[in-house]
């Protein structure tokens, strides 16, 4: 593999001339992506000619890089082509033919026709959104003390190959916004949609599935990262069928702590009802099949025994530490925050309100970045852990937690830390309510709830 050169046009011009053209030839070669090979060429005439003595080969070379491996290139090219193509899904033709992507041309005629300005532009685009993916699913499944991707070659190649086919299902096979009760239509996307998996072979197919169980889990993430409401799925498979809205939509909304509600979506069945009629063929029992899919990316689980150090469960890549907070938020609603208030201190609005909105449940409105949105938890979590209380409980941003005891950090100390927060922010100090964080009258007086503090232990009453 072609591994990418850092390239700096404008330092890197006057040096140009010493360097031999077979050296300037192999620069071109290894360029990130078209984007960066067209600015390149731009700068100078001599690029520009060894660009051209060889533009199909360097074209084929800048696609590999772009999307991560020549292994991966014949699925990235077989997306862009359909996506260029059309919308098989808005297709008013009744031809059925049109939706059956299996007689398209295959991945392995994909290389044979040479790349387009349109078609290259796409790789670059598809290419980043697959190499962010890539990112959070390390993170996530492989290596949670760093936010960029760990995978090894091999791996990249399998999640790469598999989101760019994940990919081209969403964009055939996703649901119609809504039913126009054309049966027989439904009926031959159906067909389409399973037949196209049933020509995967196992691994690949395991691949793919291990890839939309990503996709699903990321959705559920964006769904809770941001909502304010009981996050309760409405049935199981809610997530899966959500994915049809395809990768992209899925990380714009990570990116921008939002979620995405296709239409159409529920009780679909997107996707997975075709995995299973690929897989059944297999005859495999269901552990196999749960393992393959578990092992499809990453064949070796080297942290499977890593256990909390808190409580000492066995947790492995589930455990949380000072280098993936900001992954919790999905993990942690602010929903589920609230609730690990003591006392009625959730019920109290005058408190809970102010509190979600600085952990971010408005960030979804004013567009906010990412980074300021992980930096928000990746603080809370700091200065929860610093605050200098006397509960005897030693916390420390150096070590691992299971999910259970981050829940139980929060509930010894959020209320504390918002409190703090309040102070450093210069709110009036108020009396402290005999009844504290169990009393009523908050709950239902909000006059009472904004004259007195309630961020206190009860001196009076059930405490
Ligand atoms: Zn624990
Ligand atoms: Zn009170």
């Amino acid at each position: 593999m072609l591994n990418a050169v850092p390239f700096n046009q404008n330092t890197s011009v006057m040096s140009f001339a010493a360097l031999t053209e077979d050296v300037l030839d192999e620069v071109l070669r290894r360029l990130p992506d078209f984007n960066t090979l067209a600015a390149t060429i731009r700068t100078s005439k001599q690029l520009s000619d060894i660009f051209k003595a060889h533009p199909k080969s360097i074209t084929r070379n800048v696609a590999e890089n772009t999307c991560g491996h020549p292994d991966v290139l014949p699925a990235a090219l077989r997306l862009v082509r359909k996506v260029l193509k059309g919308d098989v899904g808005d297709d008013d033709d009744d031809d059925d033919d049109d939706i059956v992507i299996a007689q398209e041309p295959p991945e392995d005629e994909m290389l044979a026709s040479p790349l387009t300005r349109e078609e290259a532009r796409l790789l670059d685009r598809y290419g980043e959104v697959v190499r962010s993916m890539e990112d959070i699913y390390s993170w996530r499944h492989k290596d949670p003390a760093s936010s960029t991707t760990r995978l090894t070659p091999l791996e990249a190649v399998r999640f790469k190959r598999g989101m760019h086919r994940f990919w081209l299902f969403c964009e055939c096979y996703s649901p119609p916004e809504y039913d126009d009760g054309d049966d027989d239509c439904q009926a031959a996307r159906d067909r389409a949609a399973n037949e196209c998996l049933r020509l995967l072979l196992v691994e690949d197919l395991f691949e793919v599935g291990a890839v939309a169980a990503f996709c699903a889990e990321m959705y559920e993430w964006n769904c809770k990262a941001w909502s304010l409401t009981p996050v309760n799925p409405p049935y199981a498979d809610f997530y899966r069928d959500h994915t049809c809205v395809g990768p992209e939509q899925i990380l714009q909304d990570f990116q921008h702590l939002y979620s995405s509600q296709p239409e159409g979506a529920e009780n679909s069945g997107f996707f997975w009802t075709s995995f299973e009629h690929a897989v059944t063929r297999f005859q495999l029992s269901q552990q196999s099949r749960d393992d393959r899919l578990v092992h499809a990316i990453i064949r070796e689980d080297v942290r499977a025994g890593n256990s909390c150090d808190r409580c000492h469960a066995v947790r492995g890549i589930d455990l949380w530490g000072s280098t993936n907070w900001p992954l919790l938020r999905g993990f942690l609603s602010l929903d589920e925050v609230r609730t690990l208030l003591p006392g009625r201190l959730q019920h109290n609005s005058t408190e809970t309100k102010p509190l979600c909105k600085r952990l971010g449940s408005e960030f979804w409105l004013v567009h906010r970045p990412r980074p300021e949105a992980d930096e928000v938890f990746t603080n809370l979590m700091k200065e929860m852990i610093q605050l200098p209380v006397d509960d005897a409980v030693a916390w420390s941003a150096d070590e691992w937690y299971c999910h259970d005891c981050v829940r139980e950090l929060f509930k010894q100390r959020l209320w504390r830390w918002w409190h703090a927060k309040k102070r450093e922010a210069g709110t009036p100090e108020m009396e402290d309510c005999w009844y504290g964080y169990n009393c009523r009258t908050m709950v239902h007086r909000q006059a009472h709830a904004e004259k007195l503090n309630h961020l206190c232990v009860p001196t009076k009453g059930d405490a």
